[in-house]
């Protein structure tokens, strides 16, 4: 009863909180009354501040609530303005203009605090504005653009998978049940059902269908990401992306099916004692799964991946086709919305593929089942306890099961076994984000990066600057969730100019192979918090990979080039002094904590397989070494980063695990 009265009482704002919230938002989205109709509608006559404390009451941990009331508290003092503009005045009662420059001070501090607090409410004031139309009239900012919002429903979407529902505690049997129905779950799932085997799937989020898929980006970052799309590290520094839905990451991704590069397969067993990766069993299963999806390199680019493919094709760089999970996909204006689903179901998620396999071969699945623990009885795994959110009313669900397979991704798979009692020193360690960041470029001509199927070229050029460790370029749509949360920020007058740059622009994505690691560690109630800083080696890749950025943008016609620090590192691309110009700028602002945007598409890596029970979690089959008949499936396997896009590794290993279980039963 207390633990509830304090959840209710840190989601609400206080009076004063409310009044530092309302003027923050007017000072990032200001209504402008000049000669372009852009921001003509600010952010309070967007209803921006009650979209924001609604984003602030969906904070699934209440410590992060808590802290973000603590910042709006600080920040709306006659301290933090004495301190930062030497006005002793509340920001509520400060002039437009003395507000904008506070939050300029925190946002380029030298103290980490102010930058990081600044960038957690810039982001949710941007994402509040730009990822929902108001509730009538055009949105302020999309039709000037030329970005159309959500598109109308095709007249044959894809259906969500048959489910079973719960209404009532119920204790159920199954030989096998699998916790999360992602890249490594729907697997699991698929091939042990197929195989036989009486299977229970159970997963947190959603089952969408086309019909849920309104392509309304706060909508769909709300229901179908990993903690609504709000997880960030603790320091406050990386958004943490992943699907949260049946499917998991694999109905959200970008659908981009690499295979784990040769010399990094011989180093994953190199470093774990292992002989799987390099060998023909992880090659067999890599080849099934291939099959299952689809895997093909038959899309043609849209214009953000033609950018890239001259740019390094005028560099003599290294450039290719990327191998997708796609078939018969539309390669139009709506692909740029496939990182909400694909409402076709072109897309070969696992919802499609394997899951729908299973269902069909009688699996049980549960959607909007959350595990709170598994059941481990004289060492030995026995079940699970769950709870299923059906409306308004929790049930819970007890699942006897002869083996338990974990697949709740490598935030979620720690933090149950942790919660679970697993005794491993190693579960939550050796966490990999891959962080990854971009450059922008506004070219003469339309792009409509938001257009085109999501990703279909890479270059490798700088994926091994030393020892393996480097960075790739891809490209990503560009949608406005991205824009507000990776934009930088120097200005809301200059931030405008460049969103109104939109159109046409063209993004290079730098996607680092991180060498050094984080930790994900539960808090006493059991929720994921993600430690993760980026090292000073990896930062240098960063710092490399910007430049390359730059490069492939500058060669393919880019005018103007500018990078995610706040504030923007901005260039205008004219003979030679440029790139001296753009890397003293960058090198001026930094590359670590909260200087410049970084966001992790792939977590990976925190129940590591190994060998030795003393360095890792699971051995090469994804059996525990602590808990007899539990196993783990998924990303958090990896026993480093993959370097690649990690979702076929992710399933090939899950093929091996599952035909493993069956095997030996
Ligand atoms: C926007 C985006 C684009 C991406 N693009 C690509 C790409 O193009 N190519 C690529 O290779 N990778 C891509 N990735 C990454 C890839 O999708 C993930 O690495 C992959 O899906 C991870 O698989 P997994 O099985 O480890 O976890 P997930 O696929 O994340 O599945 C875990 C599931 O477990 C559920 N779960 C968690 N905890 C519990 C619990 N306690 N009880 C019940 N259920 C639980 C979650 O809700 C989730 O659905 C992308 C990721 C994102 C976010």
């Amino acid at each position: 009863m207390r633990l509830r009265s304090y959840l209710l009482h840190v989601a609400t704002l206080s009076d004063s909180e409310r009044q530092t919230l309302t003027a923050v938002c007017d000072a990032l989205v200001p209504a402008y009354d000049d000669e372009r109709p852009f921001f003509a509608t600010g952010a309070l006559a967007a209803g921006v501040p009650e979209r924001v404390e609604r984003l602030v009451g969906m904070l699934t941990d209440p410590h992060d609530r808590a802290r973000l009331r603590l910042l709006l508290r600080v920040l709306g003092s006659r301290l933090a303005s004495l301190v930062s503009i030497r006005r002793p005045s509340r920001f509520h009662g400060l002039p437009p203009e003395q507000r904008e420059r506070l939050l300029a001070t925190w946002a380029e501090s030298s103290w980490r605090l102010p930058r990081t607090g600044f960038q957690a409410l810039k982001r949710l004031v941007h994402v509040a504005y730009y990822c929902w139309p108001p509730r009538s009239g055009p949105h302020p900012a999309w039709p000037l653009v030329g970005y159309p919002g959500p598109l109308p429903q095709p007249e044959h979407g894809v259906a969500p998978l048959a489910a079973q529902t719960v209404d009532h505690d119920a204790t159920i049997d199954c030989d096998v049940v699998v916790i999360g129905s992602g890249a490594g779950g729907g697997v699991v799932a698929g091939v042990l059902a197929d195989l036989g085997r009486d299977v229970v799937i159970l997963e947190q989020g959603p089952n969408p269908g086309a019909a849920d898929m309104t392509q309304v980006e706060g909508d769909m970052l709300a229901s179908l990401y990993l903690e609504h799309g709000l997880l960030m590290t603790q320091s406050g520094s990386m958004p943490v992306l992943a699907g949260s839905c049946v499917g998991g990451g694999t109905l959200i991704n970008y659908t981009t099916s690499l295979p784990l590069p040769d010399a990094i397969r011989q180093s994953w067993d190199a470093s774990s004692g292992l002989d799987l990766f390099s060998g023909s069993t992880f090659v067999e299963a890599v080849e099934r799964v291939s099959a299952r999806l689809d895997v093909n390199r038959l899309s043609s680019p849209g214009i953000r991946d033609q950018l890239l493919e001259q740019g390094c094709e005028r560099l003599g760089w290294h450039v290719d086709a990327i191998p997708r999970n796609v078939t018969n996909c539309l390669e139009g204006a709506e692909c740029g919305f496939c990182g909400y689903g694909c409402r076709h179901g072109a897309k070969n998620s696992t919802a499609v593929t394997y899951l729908a396999d299973a269902v069909a071969c009688g699996a049980r699945l549960y959607p909007h089942c959350t595990v709170e623990r598994i059941v481990i009885e004289a060492g030995v795994a026995t079940g699970v306890r769950a709870t299923v959110q059906h409306g308004d009313r929790p049930a819970s669900l007890t699942v006897r099961a002869k083996r338990v397979v974990v697949a709740a991704g490598s935030i979620g798979t720690p933090a149950l076994l942790l919660r679970s009692g697993v005794s491993n020193a190693n579960i939550g360690r050796n966490l990999y984000l891959h962080p990854a960041t971009a450059m922008t470029g506004v070219f003469n001509e339309r792009v409509d990066p938001w257009t085109g199927s999501l990703q279909t070229r890479y270059s490798d050029e700088m994926g091994n600057l030393d020892a393996g460790f480097g960075t790739r370029f891809e490209t990503a749509p560009v949608q406005f969730a991205l824009v507000a949360s990776g934009f930088g920020w120097g200005g809301s007058r200059a931030y405008r100019e460049d969103v109104a740059k939109l159109g046409n622009m063209g993004l290079v994505g730098v996607l680092l192979r991180d060498r050094f690691t984080g930790r994900v560690k539960v808090t006493r109630s059991g929720h994921p918090k993600v430690h993760y800083d980026l090292s000073p080696y990896d930062a240098r890749h960063a710092r490399a990979g910007l430049m390359g950025a730059a490069k492939i943008l500058a060669a393919a016609g880019a005018k103007e080039i500018t990078s995610l620090h706040t504030p923007p590192a901005r260039v205008t691309v004219r003979g030679d002094a440029w790139e001296d110009e753009l890397q003293a700028a960058m090198d001026a602002r930094g590359y670590r904590r909260s200087r410049m945007s970084y966001v992790s598409f792939h977590q990976m890596g925190t129940a590591a397989m190994g060998r030795d029970r003393r360095k890792a979690v699971v051995d090469e089959h994804g059996a525990s070494h602590d808990v007899r008949h539990l196993y783990v499936a998924d990303a958090s396997t990896f026993p480093a980063s993959s370097g690649v896009n990690p979702m076929l590794t992710i399933m090939a290993i899950a093929d091996h695990v599952a035909r493993r279980i069956h095997d030996r039963w």
